[in-house]
């Protein structure tokens, strides 16, 4: 559609409001004020529907024929956020960038439960440090603290329910996003509490206090990607697993504190009590993706845990990440030669990590010109390492920076450039190293790896 028309059928649907109540079409449109990127994204989960380029007034629009009623998200670049959508919506969104979920809001068909549901977001993140200071008192009290927060929601979702502006589905999701809110602290309070208080002993809680799981939904398809309903759902396989773990598992050598076998367990409790196949999938990737990124377990171990992940979760849909990110890390366990990558000199000629550390103990570290702070404060750390570490060769690996913003570093912080290189494919690098913190350095001697995923901070 030519930009003029558009603009013309907007104004047209804002000023008449004349949007055909039986027409099966979505229309989404809005406009944004200071854009971060050129366009909007639609995602239903995490497949990507439909984009929109901006306009020369920032404003986008789609037309969708054939949508299911439900949960959708919608980002510009690097946010995003809630969109729920109904056939024969028309709805309208104006946001402002430079505060993106509290300058939002939704007009037209379909307003309430958006403007609804966002509400919502913004009064969690405006409670979270509240919340925060209730997991001190005593179980029968945070409850009951939790309990009246939750029911000023229920009591604003009422006042939409009286005046009939909102369906039967619509008024599922907002409870789920009311209730699941709640209830996810419930199961973090007895490990935040056993912290504050009882001398890290955790205690016992009233009858009363989990209630509300004999209501768990763990298979609901429209709930899947609803933020609190898939944050309960980490939240409470870790309560289970690690109350079940703790009490049931205690031959020698297993409990929650052998990682393997803490994280097998959740991936049992997983499978026996989820339903539905896709947030299955989407828990199982997560059990995985935090057990290999942060646990660094031997390289036994972790062939291990992949063959149970591999057995419990058949086709899961993320498979092919994990088995990436599985093989990128058998690679750089130690004693093995540091992986063929290739980065930049300072005179544009390439050379490979493995060539760069041949000789001697070499620590690569990490640092982009886009976090400035992060760079004073890691060539400080180097500078003092260079002077007591006489031993070691610490090389800098720069990412995410233009060849010409790097130069210019270089030269204005007068580092050695024989030790600084750039990493021109940075995806490559970060998948090949695994790159997942700017601290991280990776410990090597004569081109082998002593340990791939240390810090730079605590390592020396
Ligand atoms: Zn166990």
């Amino acid at each position: 559609m030519n930009r003029y028309l558009l603009f013309f059928f907007l104004v047209w649907l804002v000023g008449c409001d004349k949007v055909d109540k039986n027409s099966k079409n979505i229309f989404f449109a809005g406009e944004i004020v200071n854009p971060t990127s050129s366009h909007i994204v639609l995602f239903n989960g995490d497949k990507v529907i439909d984009s929109a380029l901006l306009d020369d007034q920032n404003r986008f629009s789609f037309t969708l024929d054939s949508l299911q009623q439900g949960l959708y998200h919608f980002s510009h670049a690097p946010e995003f956020q809630y969109v729920y959508l109904e056939q024969g919506d028309s709805l309208m969104i104006r946001l402002n960038t430079a505060a993106f979920d509290e300058s939002l809001i939704f007009t037209g068909k379909g307003e309430e439960i958006n403007n609804f549901l966002l509400e919502l977001f913004l009064a969690n993140e405006e409670e979270a440090p509240l919340i925060d200071s209730y997991f001190v008192l005593e179980a029968k009290d945070f409850a009951h603290k939790l309990d009246s927060l939750n029911k000023t929601k229920h009591e604003l979702l009422a006042e939409l329910d009286k005046d009939g502006l909102i369906t039967g589905k619509e008024q599922a999701i907002a409870i789920a996003s009311i209730d699941y809110n709640y209830n996810t602290f419930k199961e973090v309070y007895p490990f935040k509490h056993k912290k504050l208080s009882h001398n890290g002993m955790m205690e016992a809680l009233p009858d009363d206090f989990y209630n509300y799981r004999k209501e768990i939904d763990f298979g609901n398809k429209e709930f899947t990607y609803l933020r609190p309903y898939y944050s309960f759902m980490l939240n409470h396989i870790q309560n289970l697993s690690y109350m079940d773990c703790s009490k049931d598992c205690t031959t020698e050598g297993n409990g929650t504190k052998n990682q393997l076998h803490f994280n097998e367990h959740k991936m049992h409790l997983i499978d026996s009590l989820i339903t539905e196949k896709e947030l299955k999938d989407n828990l199982f990737r997560y059990v995985a993706f935090d057990y290999l990124l942060h646990v660094h377990d031997s390289e036994e171990n972790i062939g291990n845990f992949i063959n149970t992940f591999r057995e419990l979760s058949k086709n899961n849909r993320h498979v092919d990440e994990i088995d990436n990110l599985f093989k990128s890390i058998e690679n750089i366990q130690p004693s093995k030669s540091l992986p063929e990558f290739y980065v930049s000199k300072v005179d544009n000629d390439t050379v490979s990590l493995r060539e760069i550390s041949k000789n001697g103990k070499t620590v690569f570290y990490f640092w982009s010109g886009n976090e400035r702070s992060h760079f004073d404060k890691i060539s400080k750390r180097i500078a003092d390492l260079s002077a007591s570490k006489p031993n070691y060769r610490f090389v800098g690996i720069n990412i995410r920076t233009s060849e010409g913003m790097w130069k210019n570093l270089l030269e204005t912080s007068k580092l050695d450039p024989d030790n600084q290189f750039r990493a021109v494919n940075f995806d490559a690098l970060r998948n090949a190293l695994i790159i997942n913190k700017l601290n991280k350095c990776v410990i090597t001697e004569n081109g082998q790896i002593v340990d791939a995923f240390s810090d730079i901070y605590s390592a020396f």
